[in-house]
């Protein structure tokens, strides 16, 4: 299935060895269960909301 990135709407490949999604055109990297959440709340909120929202969560899952 093919999933485009929330960030820059730029198509999202699947890497095998991380087991995660990555777009090559911002460098965004998400599980796909941060793929289906981050999906939800966009429909659910504004857009400006979902993207603070991500960068934390991006932010954090990267440093740990
Ligand atoms: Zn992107």
């Amino acid at each position: 299935m093919d999933y485009t990135c929330p960030e820059c709407g730029g198509p999202l490949f699947y890497e095998i060895s991380t087991k995660m999604y990555v777009c090559k055109k911002c460098g965004l990297y998400l599980t796909k269960q941060q793929l289906i959440e981050l999906s939800d709340k966009k429909k659910a909120r504004p857009r400006l909301d979902a993207k603070k929202e991500y960068l934390n969560w991006w932010l954090n899952e990267k440093k740990s």
